[in-house]
């Protein structure tokens, strides 16, 4: 038997292994439980030319009926390991891409290292976190993400990666593709290493407005990571947003639609009521001038319109669809802690939350002229 023949199992129908809970069993499935297994897995797939994708934790994919026709490659290897930091007063922890999110800010947490606490809870791998930058209460993983060591598809050897070059946005990077549609760097993680600080039982001062106001904080006294997590986790609980077995308002992909972010007078037309929040202008502000069209005057720069991100929740609600709505006859529904997020009530295909997410998504866009954007990554399904 070949290496790699060890690592094929029976494919598991993807419903079982996805918080939306659909799709079926796909032609193939490896599981790789080291980094050379992922490698030898990846390596073997790619030889056969076959379609695939690898799965984390399942809870940022929205999986169609249909039987996907490649391999899936799930990625449960786990280790973390610290390393010095350059900069005084942190440290660097390199975690391996199928360790379990939450596993690793507990660790974090226990051990008095600053950075990622208010992600308490957040489902999923580490692996995946870069993938669309996840955030939460106005932390992002791009904080305090220092590289990744990833293998590109048909690559020979895995390569460092700063964060820089991972074109990390708003739920977003260069990793974060539909299959089948928009190109991608067609690449896997290996391994994420994060620059945290050393806070100790201090904990940290919260300057943040989104994480005060989570918090319900009034002053700025430092407050210790592990207070921090536990209150971070009750609230995502209260909102349906920290997986529950016997919680159907958990059986989801997290938020579905992303925040919509427009530029500032598409805003302006909306209702003042309508939360929105502004968006960091791209500091990236350097300008190239080719030298044969320099005329020795430097052109003044532009200033792009500034973007406001606003509340996909409120704009859902707003056009009619409240928590906990489903059509006629359907096991899909809006959870009833929160309008953002679909839910599988049991048993429901990906043809019914489709139908659901079509529906909300024709009523904002007649209420608002707002096309919501899905948020969880589409495999086999058209929205
Ligand atoms: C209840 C709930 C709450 C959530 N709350 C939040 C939240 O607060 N903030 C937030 O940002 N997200 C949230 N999410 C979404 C989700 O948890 C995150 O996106 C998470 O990072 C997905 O990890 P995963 O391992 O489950 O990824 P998967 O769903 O397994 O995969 C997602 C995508 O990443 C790819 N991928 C997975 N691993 C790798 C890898 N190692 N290298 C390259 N590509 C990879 C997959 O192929 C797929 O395209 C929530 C989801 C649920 C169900």
């Amino acid at each position: 038997m070949t290496a790699v023949e060890n690592l094929e199992v029976a494919p598991i129908p993807l419903r079982e292994l996805t918080t939306l809970r659909t799709g079926a069993a796909p032609a193939r499935m490896l599981e790789a439980t080291t980094r050379s297994e992922l490698i030898d897995a990846l390596r073997d797939v790619w030889r056969s030319g076959d379609d695939w994708f690898v799965l984390g934790g399942g809870s940022n994919l929205f999986v169609g009926d249909e039987q996907f026709a490649g391999a899936v490659i799930r990625i449960l290897t786990s280790g973390i390991e610290e390393i010095p930091s350059p900069h005084e007063g942190r440290v660097r922890l390199r975690v391996q891409a199928g360790h379990n999110w939450d596993e690793l800010v507990a660790y974090a947490v226990a051990r008095g290292y600053a950075g990622i606490e208010a992600m308490s809870g957040i489902p999923g791998t580490v692996g995946a976190a870069p993938v669309q930058n996840v955030g939460a209460y106005g932390q992002e993983i791009q904080e305090t993400l220092v590289e990744v060591e990833l293998i590109d598809e048909g690559a020979d050897e895995p390569v460092v990666v700063p964060a820089a070059d991972l074109g990390l946005g708003f739920r977003t990077s260069v990793l974060k593709h539909h299959y089948g549609e928009a190109e991608a760097r067609r690449a896997v993680i290996l391994s994420v290493t994060l620059d945290l600080a050393v806070t100790g039982e201090a904990g940290r001062v919260i300057r943040g407005d989104q994480l005060r106001r989570a918090l319900t904080l009034e002053d700025f006294d430092p407050v210790p990571l592990e207070w921090i997590r536990s209150r971070i986790l009750a609230t995502r609980a209260a909102k349906g947003m920290l997986l529950d077995e016997h919680d159907p308002d958990t059986h989801s992909a997290g938020s579905f639609f992303q925040n919509a972010i427009v530029p500032e007078h598409i805003a302006r037309a909306l209702p003042p009521e309508c939360p929105r929040w502004p968006v960091e202008p791209d500091l990236d502000t350097m300008t190239v001038i080719p030298l044969d069209s320099y005329h020795g005057l430097t052109p003044r720069a532009e200033q792009p319109e500034a973007m406001v991100k606003v509340s996909s929740a409120w704009l859902i609600e707003n056009a009619g669809v409240r928590k906990g709505f489903k059509l006629p006859r359907s096991r899909a529904s809006t959870s009833t802690k929160h309008s953002l997020a679909l839910t599988n009530r049991g048993g429901a295909t990906a043809a019914e939350l489709g139908e659901l997410a079509r529906f909300i998504q024709s009523r904002v866009h007649a209420e608002f002229g707002l096309l919501l954007q899905p948020e969880p990554v589409l495999v086999g399904v058209d929205l």
